[in-house]
C-alpha cells in the first residue's frame, strides 16, 4: 500500500544559518532538495521593492541589499530586546532592530517601499513555510505534521516561540526535538538495548554556532543531555571571514587597493570564499575567480587546504578545548565516551575531523550521514515512528519515548491501580470504569498517582479530579469512565465522564510534572524492588478486605429484598441479619487486619451463608417434590 498524506510527517532542522527538511519515504529517509537542488536552504529572508526572497535567492543578493536581508532569527527567537545576547548581536547585524511594545525585539526592514516590522517568530515562520513548500512540492501533497528541532539549551520561551513560528507556517508540530538527540537517533544509538548506558559526544559545528553535548543513552533508549557547552559565535561564517580577510590583504598587496570598505565587493568575495571553503573539504587546492571585483579589476587567485587550515587553526583548537570542558563538566574521562557524532556542515572540514579523532585517541567518528543533514535525518526517523506505528520497519528504527513510571488511580484502601504501566510508548490512551463505593455517593474524588508501589501514598500524587452531582444510587450502580491520555508531547490528560448526567471534568498534568531526575526515577524503581514483598502483601490484604466488604454489602442488600426473605425461614432470616450486622461491624474494627485473618473471616462467613442457602434449596426442592406428588 502506498503512503497517503495522512501517514506522512516531515522533519525540519531549523538552523541558525541553514535549514534542512527530511521525510521517511519508500522505507528510507530522504533529504529533500530545494528548487536550486540544494539539500540545505539558507535561513535567510530578503525584502526588496518588488519581492520577498527566501533561502538561496535571499542569500545570493545579501551583499547588495544587506539592510533588508534578515538572517540569524534563531538568535532572536524567544528573547527580549534587553537580553544581553540580543544587545551584542545587534551590533553585528546589517539589519535594524528596535524595541517592540512588549519589550520584544522587532526587525525593521523596507519592503515594497514601506517600512515594515517583524517579530523573530515571523521570520522563522517564513523559513519554516519555505521548508514546508519544498517538501510539499516534492511529495506533491500538503503535509501538515512536522517534527521540528531546537538546540538542547533552548529555554521554554525559545521553544514556545519556535512552536508559534511553526504554527504560523501551517505546521502541526508533532514534537520539538533537541538537536543532539536527533543526531543520536539518526545513528540509531538509542537502539542499543541491553547493553547498559552509553556515553555519546555530539560535536555540532555549524554556520555560526558551535555546540557540544555529552548525552547518555540508557538501555531503554532514553537520551539524556548530561552536559553541554560551546561557543554561540563560532562556525563556518568565521572560517569564511578568515579567508575573506586573507584575500583582502592579497588584493591590497597585488593592486594596492583596499576593498574592505566596499560592501558589494566584500559580499561577492565572501560568496566565493564560502564556495572555495566547501571545495577544500574534498580537494587540496582551489581557485577563486571574480569578474570586476573592484575598480574594474578581475580578481583571480588560488588557495590551498593547508592555507585554509593555517588561517583557522586557532578556531579549531578552541573547539577541542570546549570538548574537554564539556567532558570535565560531565565528569567523564574521554576514554569513557563510546561514540562521537559529527553534526553541522563545518564538521565536513577534514582538519576538524582529524583533530577530534586525535583527541579521542584515534576513535572512529559517526559521520556516515552528512553532518549538515544528521539532525533533520534523526528527526525524520522520529516523525515516521510517531505517525506510522504499525510499520515494524519504522518502529525498529527507534524507541519512542516511554512512560518512565506507571500512572494510575487510587482505589479503595489506598491501593494503587495502574492504568498506564511504566515503559508504555507514548502517545497512549486507556479507559477504565470506576464504580461508586458507598450508597448515595454523590461525588467521585479521583486521585492520580505515579509510581510502582502498591500503596498509593508511597507514590507521587500528581493531582486530584472531582466529579460531583452524581445520580444518587446504591453503591456500585453509578459508574464513571476515566480516560488517561498521554499525547505525543508527554502531556497527560485525565478525564472523567458520568454517562447518566453527562457530567465531566478533566485534569491536565504537564510533561514537566511527570518528569523527574534520573536519580528520583531510579530511586522509585529501586524502592519498588526493595519493598516488593511488603507491597505484594499490602495489595493482597487490601484486595481481600475489599472483596469481603463487597460480599458483606451484597449480603445486606439481599437481606433487604423481601422476595429473598420469603424464601427463607424466619429463623434463617434472623441468623442472616445477625451475620450481616456482625460482619459489617467486624469490617469496621478490622480495617488493618492481616490477610490470613481476612481469609479466615471470609471462609467463616461464606460457610454460614452456604449452609443456609443449602437448607433453603433442600426445602425448595422438597416443596416442589411434594407439589408434583400431589398432582
Ligand atoms: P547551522 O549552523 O545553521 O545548523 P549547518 O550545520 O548546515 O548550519 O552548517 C552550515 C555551515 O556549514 C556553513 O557555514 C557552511 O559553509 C558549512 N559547510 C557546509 N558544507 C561544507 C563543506 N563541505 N566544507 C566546509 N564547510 C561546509
Ligand atoms: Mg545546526
Amino acid at each position: 500500500m502506498g503512503t497517503s498524506s495522512y501517514d506522512l510527517a516531515i522533519a525540519i532542522d531549523l538552523g541558525t544559518t541553514y535549514s534542512c527538511v527530511a521525510v521517511w519515504k519508500n522505507n528510507r529517509i530522504e533529504i529533500i532538495a530545494n528548487e536550486q537542488g540544494n539539500r540545505t536552504t539558507p535561513s535567510c529572508i530578503a525584502f526588496t521593492d518588488a519581492d520577498c526572497f527566501i533561502g538561496d535567492p535571499a542569500k545570493n543578493q545579501a551583499a547588495t541589499n544587506s539592510a533588508n536581508t534578515v538572517f540569524d532569527a534563531k538568535r532572536l527567537i524567544g528573547r527580549s530586546y534587553a537580553d544581553a545576547n540580543v544587545q551584542s548581536d545587534m551590533k553585528l547585524w546589517p539589519f535594524k532592530i528596535i524595541k517592540g511594545e512588549t519589550g520584544n525585539p522587532k526587525i525593521v526592514v523596507t519592503y515594497k517601499g514601506e517600512e515594515k516590522q517583524f517579530d523573530a517568530e515571523e521570520i522563522s515562520s517564513m523559513v519554516l513555510k519555505k521548508m514546508k513548500d519544498v517538501a510539499d512540492t516534492y511529495l506533491n501533497t500538503d503535509i501538515k505534521k512536522a517534527v521540528i528541532t531546537v538546540p538542547a539549551y533552548f529555554n521554554d520561551s525559545q521553544r514556545l516561540a519556535t512552536e508559534k513560528a511553526a504554527k504560523i507556517a501551517g505546521h502541526k508540530v508533532l514534537r520539538l526535538l533537541n538537536e543532539p538527540n536527533a543526531a543520536a537517533i539518526a545513528y540509531g544509538l538509542d537502539l542499543h538495548k541491553d547493553r547498559g548506558d552509553i556515553n555519546v559526544l555530539i560535536f555540532d559545528l555549524g554556520g555560526g554556532t558551535f555546540d557540544v553535548s555529552l548525552v547518555t543513552i540508557n538501555s531503554e533508549g532514553k537520551i539524556e543531555v548530561i552536559a553541554d557547552g560551546g561557543d554561540s559565535h563560532l562556525g563556518g561564517e568565521d572560517f569564511n571571514n578568515q579567508m575573506v580577510n586573507h584575500f583582502v590583504v592579497e588584493f591590497k598587496n597585488k593592486y594596492n587597493k583596499d576593498i574592505s570598505k566596499n560592501c558589494r565587493a566584500l559580499g561577492r568575495l565572501r560568496v566565493a570564499c564560502e564556495r572555495a571553503k566547501r571545495v577544500l573539504s574534498s580537494t587540496t587546492e582551489t581557485s577563486i575567480d571574480i569578474d570586476c571585483l573592484y575598480d574594474g579589476i578581475d580578481f583571480s587567485s588560488k588557495i590551498t587546504r593547508a592555507k585554509f587550515e593555517e588561517l583557522n587553526i586557532n578556531f579549531f583548537r578552541e573547539c577541542m578545548k570546549t570538548v574537554q570542558g564539556c567532558l570535565d563538566d560531565a565528569k567523564i574521562n574521554k576514554s569513557r565516551v563510546d561514540k562521537v557524532v559529527l553534526v553541522g556542515g563545518s564538521t565536513r572540514i577534514p582538519m576538524v575531523q582529524q583533530m577530534l579523532q586525535d583527541f579521542f585517541h584515534g576513535k572512529s567518528l559517526c559521520r556516515s550521514i552528512n553532518p549538515d543533514e544528521a539532525v533533520a535525518y534523526g528527526a525524520a526517523v522520529l516523525a515516521a515512528k510517531m505517525i506510522d506505528k504499525k510499520n515494524q520497519k519504522v518502529q525498529d528504527m527507534v524507541l519512542l519515548d516511554v512512560t518512565p513510571l506507571s500512572l494510575g488511580l487510587e482505589e479503595h484502601g489506598q491501593l494503587m491501580r495502574v492504568v498506564i504501566p511504566k515503559n508504555t510508548p507514548i502517545p497512549f490512551t486507556e479507559e477504565i470504569t470506576r464504580y461508586t463505593t458507598s450508597d448515595n455517593q454523590s461525588c467521585f474524588v479521583l486521585k492520580v498517582y505515579q509510581g510502582e508501589r502498591s500503596r498509593s501514598i508511597d507514590n507521587i500524587l500528581l493531582g486530584e479530579l472531582r466529579l460531583s452531582n452524581l445520580p444518587l444510587a446504591p453503591r456500585t450502580v453509578t459508574s464513571v469512565t476515566v480516560c488517561f491520555d498521554i499525547d505525543d508531547d508527554g502531556t497527560l490528560k485525565v478525564s472523567a465522564h458520568e454517562p447518566i448526567t453527562g457530567n465531566n471534568n478533566s485534569l491536565t498534568i504537564t510533561k514537566n510534572q511527570l518528569k523527574h531526575t534520573k536519580e528520583e526515577t531510579d530511586k522509585m524503581l529501586k524502592d519498588a524492588v526493595k519493598y516488593n514483598v511488603d507491597d505484594q502483601e499490602y495489595r493482597k490484604r487490601v484486595e481481600a478486605y475489599n472483596a469481603l466488604d463487597n460480599f458483606v454489602y451484597a449480603l445486606r442488600a439481599r437481606m433487604k429484598d423481601q422476595d429473598i426473605r420469603n424464601t427463607l425461614s424466619l429463623e434463617d432470616c434472623k441468623t442472616m441479619d445477625a451475620v450481616a450486622k456482625e460482619a459489617t461491624h467486624w469490617l469496621q474494627v478490622n480495617k488493618e487486619a492481616e490477610y490470613d485473618v481476612l481469609a479466615a473471616k471470609s471462609k467463616e462467613l461464606k460457610c454460614v451463608c452456604r449452609s443456609i442457602y443449602e437448607k433453603t434449596n433442600v426445602r425448595r426442592s422438597m416443596t416442589s417434590y411434594m407439589s408434583t406428588k400431589k398432582n
